[in-house]
C-alpha cells in the first residue's frame, strides 16, 4: 500500500478526525477514540502496518465530518498500543511520524481512507536565515520561560527539553503540542513549511498567550487577595489563641480579647472605626498580660467603647412643661427664662438647626450652671459640665496622643462619656476663663468643638477615631462678655444675667436655697428655722455678692451648726434670728454701705461695678496750697488716673465761669483719693465723680450726700455713658443714696433696672459736666454767679439751697 517518491512518501492510509487535538511528529500521545468510523479505522491501521493518517477537524463538534470539515495537514503515526475501556471506547497510544497533505479522500464508509503525501520542511540555506531563526529561537526561549512561570503547574521536563533544544523545527513542534494552545493555532504552525515563519508564527502565538495569562493571573490574584483578608483574620486570631495559651497567659487574656471582639462587633460601628479597634484588641493578645502596653490599650479600649457611639435620648420639648420647670427651680429671672422658652420653642419647630450656641453671661452665683441643669432636665437630655477656668493647652480641650505616659481624652470626649449619650447637653462653663500659651491655644480647639460645619468628625488626639458631636447642644457661661475670644463670641447667642437685689436674694434664699441646704445636712424643716431677719442678716452683714452663692454657704454653715446641736445636745428644734446669728457666725463680716453722714466739700459719692456686683465708691479731695503737685491715690488704675488728669483739664477750661482761679494749679497741690486704698481700682466711669469732688474741692461748695454718679467725662465735659447701670444703682438703693446722675446716653438702660431700685430712685440724666454739677452741689445760687473769691479750703458753712433745678424723673 506503500508508495514512496524519492522526496515525498505518498501513502494511502486509514484516515482518523480528531477533535481539538493536533498531533505532531516525533509526538508521543495517547488519546480515546469513540466514533465507530475512527475504531474501525484504527482496526485497519492495526491489520496492515500500523499506520494512520491523523488529522483534526474545523468543528469539534460534528460527528460526521465530511472532507470540507478537515483540515488538509495532518501527521501520519504509528499506533502503538490500544486498549480497550469500558463501554465500546479504545485508549489509543500514538506517535506522529512525519507531515503530509491530505490529497484525496478514497472512501468515506465504513472508514475513512485517503491518500496522504508528505510535507518535508524547507531547508534553511544562508547564514542570514540561520541567524534569524536562532534569534528566533531565543526569544522564543526567553517568552516560553515567561509562559512557565506565568503557569506554575507545569511539568519542570518541558522546560528541560526546550531549553535543551537549539533545532527549530523540533522547538517550534514540541512546544506547539505541549501547551495549551487554541487548535486553530496548533493547527498553523503543523501547515507552515517554513522554519523561519513557524518560529514568528509561535513568537506572536506565545507573546499573546503571555499577555493573556498576565491578566489572568492578576484577576486571579485580587479574588484571592480578598478571600484571603477574611481568612487571614480569621486564622491569625486563632493562632493567637494558640500562642497565648502556649505562653501559659491563656484564658484571661483570650477571654478578655474575645470580649472586646464582640462588644465592638456590638456597636455597629463604621468600618474604619471598627477596624482600628479591632487591631487594637488584636494587639493586646500579643502582649504579656501585666504588661505596661497592655494597660494601656485596655485603657484605650475601655474609653473608645465607652463612649455612646449609639446613643442617644428622645427631645421631649414640652414648653408648658419646660416653664414649669424652669420657675420650680429658679425665683425670678423672668426674662432669662423667657429667652430660654423661646429658644427651646424654636428648636421644637426647627430640630435640624444646628450651631446656635447659648452663653449665658453674669457674675457668679446668679444662677448660671443652675438654668443649665435646668434646660437639660427640660428637654431630657442627659447633662455633663466641663469647667474651662485656667485651661490653656489645647490638649485639655482634645486629649492627648496615646504615645505620652498618662495620656487621656480631652474634657470633650471626657464629658461626652460622663454624659453617655450622643446628644447631652454640655455647659461649657467660664469660656471668658480660658488662656493660652505656647502649647496651643485652646480657643481655636474650642471653636472646632463649636462649629456645626466641623463637629461632625471630631477627632480628640488619644481616641484618634472621629466621633460625631454635632447632635451635642452645648450652653456655655461667662463672667465676663469682654473676656470671650471674638470668633467664639460671634458663635454665641448672648442671655444676660445679672446680679441679685437685696429683696431677690431674700426670695432665693427663703424658697429655695434653705429648703436645699436644710436637706442636705439630713435635716427637716421642723429641725431648723432660719427666720427672715436672719437671712437678711446674712444678705447684709455676712456676705458681699452680686449672687448667692457666699449666702447659700452661709445658710448651710448655719444647718451644719443646728445639726450638731440637734445631734449634740438632743436638741428638737433650732431657730436661727438676727438676734442669734452673731452666736454661730461669728461677728458681722461686712458693713452695708451708706451715705455720708453730711454734706460735705470735695467728697462725692460714686458709684462703681466690680465681680461682686455694684458698689458705693467714695473720691475725695484735698486742695492746699502748694506748688501744682497733683497726687492721686488708693490703687487706682492707669484709666482713671487719666480721668483725674481730664477733670482736671476740664476745669482749668471752665475756671472762669465756675468762679476758680485759672491759676489754681499753679499755686495748690491737688490731691484726689479713693478709700479701701488696697482695693484696686480702674475704669473711665468715675469721671463725673472726680470732676464734681474737685469743682466742690476748689470752690468750697459742698455736695449733697443724698446724689451719688456714674459717667465717663471728656475734656469738653460731655458725659459719656457706661455700664453695669443695673448692678450700680442697686448699690445706691442700698446706700440710701436718693438722687443718682446717669449719663443721657444710659436713658435706654433704665428698663434693665429693677422695679423696686426704679421706685426708689430720682434719675438725672446728664449729657454734660454742668448737669452734673448743679444737681450735686449745694449751690447758694447759679453756679456762676455764686462765687465771688475762689475758696480753696474744705468745710465752709454758708447758706445753701439745694439747687436741683434740672429735669429729675422720679419713677
Ligand atoms: P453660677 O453658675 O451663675 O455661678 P450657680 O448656678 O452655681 O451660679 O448658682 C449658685 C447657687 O444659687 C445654686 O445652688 C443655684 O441653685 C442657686 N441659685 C441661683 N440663682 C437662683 C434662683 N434665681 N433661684 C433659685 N436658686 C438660685
Amino acid at each position: 500500500m506503500e508508495e514512496q517518491t524519492v522526496q515525498n512518501r505518498a501513502a494511502k492510509l486509514p484516515m482518523l478526525a480528531l477533535r481539538g487535538l493536533v498531533v505532531y511528529p516525533n509526538m508521543v500521545l495517547h488519546f480515546d477514540v469513540g466514533r465507530k468510523k475512527s475504531v474501525l479505522a484504527l482496526n485497519e491501521a492495526m491489520g496492515s502496518n500500523q499506520l494512520i493518517f491523523l488529522v483534526a477537524q474545523k468543528d469539534i463538534r460534528e460527528d460526521e465530518p465530511k472532507d470540507y470539515d478537515l483540515y488538509t495537514v495532518g501527521v501520519v503515526a504509528e499506533v502503538r498500543q490500544i486498549l480497550k475501556m469500558p463501554g465500546d471506547s479504545l485508549r489509543v497510544l500514538v506517535e506522529g511520524l512525519y507531515r503530509a497533505r491530505l490529497l484525496d479522500i478514497l472512501q468515506e464508509n465504513p472508514f475513512m481512507t485517503a491518500s496522504v503525501e508528505e510535507m518535508p520542511l524547507k531547508a534553511i540555506h544562508t547564514k542570514a536565515q540561520r541567524d534569524t531563526a536562532e534569534a528566533l529561537v531565543r526569544t522564543i526561549k526567553d517568552l516560553f520561560e515567561e509562559y512557565a512561570y506565568l503557569t506554575p503547574q507545569m511539568p519542570k521536563d518541558y522546560m528541560l527539553n526546550v531549553m535543551a533544544s537549539d533545532d527549530p523545527g523540533y522547538l517550534c513542534e514540541y512546544i506547539a503540542g505541549n501547551l495549551m494552545l487554541k487548535t486553530q493555532d496548533k493547527q498553523s504552525i503543523l501547515e507552515e513549511s517554513s522554519p523561519i515563519k513557524r518560529l514568528e508564527l509561535l513568537v506572536k502565538i506565545l507573546e499573546n498567550e503571555n499577555s493573556v495569562l498576565s491578566i489572568e493571573k492578576d484577576l486571579y490574584d485580587k479574588v484571592k487577595q480578598q478571600v484571603d483578608k477574611n481568612q487571614r483574620e480569621y486564622f491569625l486570631r486563632e493562632q493567637m489563641k494558640v500562642i497565648s495559651s502556649e505562653l501559659g497567659e491563656g484564658e484571661n487574656l483570650q477571654d478578655e480579647a474575645m470580649e472586646y471582639f464582640s462588644r465592638i462587633e456590638k456597636l455597629h460601628l463604621s468600618k474604619g472605626t471598627e477596624e482600628k479597634l479591632m487591631k487594637e484588641a488584636e494587639r493586646l493578645f500579643k502582649m504579656p498580660f501585666n504588661s505596661q502596653e497592655a494597660t494601656v490599650i485596655r485603657t484605650y479600649l475601655d474609653t473608645c467603647l465607652d463612649l455612646p457611639w449609639n446613643k442617644v435620648t428622645k427631645d421631649k420639648i414640652d414648653i408648658e412643661k419646660a416653664k414649669k420647670l424652669l420657675d420650680k427651680d429658679h425665683y425670678g429671672l423672668t426674662r432669662v427664662k423667657e429667652r430660654i422658652l423661646e429658644i427651646l420653642a424654636v428648636r421644637k419647630l426647627a430640630p435640624e438647626i444646628k450651631g446656635q450656641i447659648i452663653c449665658l453671661v453674669g457674675p457668679p452665683g446668679v444662677g448660671k450652671t443652675s438654668i443649665a441643669r435646668s434646660v437639660a432636665a427640660a428637654l431630657g437630655r442627659k447633662y455633663a459640665r466641663i469647667s474651662l477656668g485656667g485651661v490653656r493647652d489645647e490638649s485639655d480641650i482634645r486629649g492627648h496622643r496615646k504615645t505620652y505616659i498618662g495620656a487621656m481624652p480631652g474634657r470633650i470626649i471626657d464629658a461626652v462619656i460622663k454624659a453617655g449619650s450622643k446628644n447631652a447637653m454640655i455647659l461649657l462653663d467660664e469660656v471668658d476663663k480660658l488662656g493660652h500659651d505656647f502649647r496651643g491655644d485652646p480657643a481655636s480647639a474650642l471653636l472646632e468643638v463649636l462649629d456645626a460645619e466641623q463637629n461632625k468628625t471630631f477627632r480628640d488626639h488619644y481616641i484618634e477615631l472621629e466621633f460625631d458631636i454635632s447632635d451635642i447642644l452645648f450652653i456655655t457661661t461667662a463672667n465676663n462678655l469682654g473676656d470671650i475670644p471674638e470668633p467664639l463670641l460671634d458663635r454665641m447667642e448672648i442671655i444676660d444675667l445679672s446680679s441679685y437685689t437685696r429683696e431677690e436674694k431674700f426670695h432665693i434664699a427663703k424658697n429655695h436655697l434653705v429648703v436645699k441646704q436644710v436637706k442636705r445636712n439630713g435635716l427637716t424643716a421642723k429641725q431648723v428655722k432660719i427666720s427672715d431677719s436672719a437671712i437678711y442678716a446674712l444678705i447684709d452683714y455676712y456676705t458681699r455678692e452680686a449672687g448667692v452663692r457666699k449666702l447659700e454657704r452661709a445658710i448651710a454653715a448655719l444647718c451644719r451648726k443646728a445639726a450638731k446641736k440637734i445631734v449634740e445636745n438632743n436638741e428638737s428644734k433650732i431657730v436661727f434670728t438676727d438676734a442669734n446669728i452673731t452666736e454661730y457666725l461669728g461677728v458681722h463680716k461686712y458693713r452695708p454701705d451708706s451715705m455720708l453722714k453730711k454734706n460735705e466739700v470735695g467728697v462725692v459719692t460714686g458709684l462703681a461695678w466690680t465681680s461682686v456686683g455694684g458698689e458705693i465708691m467714695m473720691i475725695e479731695v484735698n486742695v492746699v496750697k502748694g506748688n501744682g503737685k497733683i497726687q492721686l491715690t488708693g490703687s487706682l488704675g492707669d484709666v482713671m488716673k487719666e480721668s483725674a488728669n481730664i477733670a482736671i483739664s476740664y476745669i482749668r477750661s471752665k475756671a472762669e465761669k465756675l468762679k476758680i482761679d485759672p491759676d489754681f494749679y499753679k499755686d495748690c497741690d491737688i490731691h484726689i483719693h479713693a478709700p479701701e486704698g488696697a482695693v484696686p481700682k480702674d475704669g473711665p466711669s468715675a469721671g463725673v465723680t472726680m470732676t464734681t469732688a474737685l469743682v466742690s474741692a476748689l470752690t468750697g461748695v459742698p455736695v449733697r450726700r443724698e446724689v451719688a454718679m456714674t459717667g465717663e467725662i471728656t475734656l469738653r465735659g460731655r458725659v459719656l455713658p457706661i455700664g453695669g447701670l443695673k448692678e450700680k444703682t442697686m448699690a445706691a438703693y442700698r446706700a440710701g443714696v436718693k438722687t443718682v446722675i446717669v449719663p443721657e446716653e444710659n436713658k435706654p438702660d433704665i428698663e434693665e433696672i429693677d422695679e423696686t431700685v426704679k421706685k426708689n430712685l430720682n434719675f438725672v440724666f446728664a449729657d454734660d459736666a454742668d448737669t452734673v454739677l448743679k444737681t450735686a452741689l449745694l449751690f447758694a445760687t447759679e453756679p456762676d454767679q455764686l462765687l465771688k473769691e475762689p475758696l480753696i479750703h474744705s468745710g465752709v458753712d454758708r447758706n445753701i439751697k439745694p439747687a436741683l433745678d434740672t429735669a429729675v424723673i422720679t419713677q
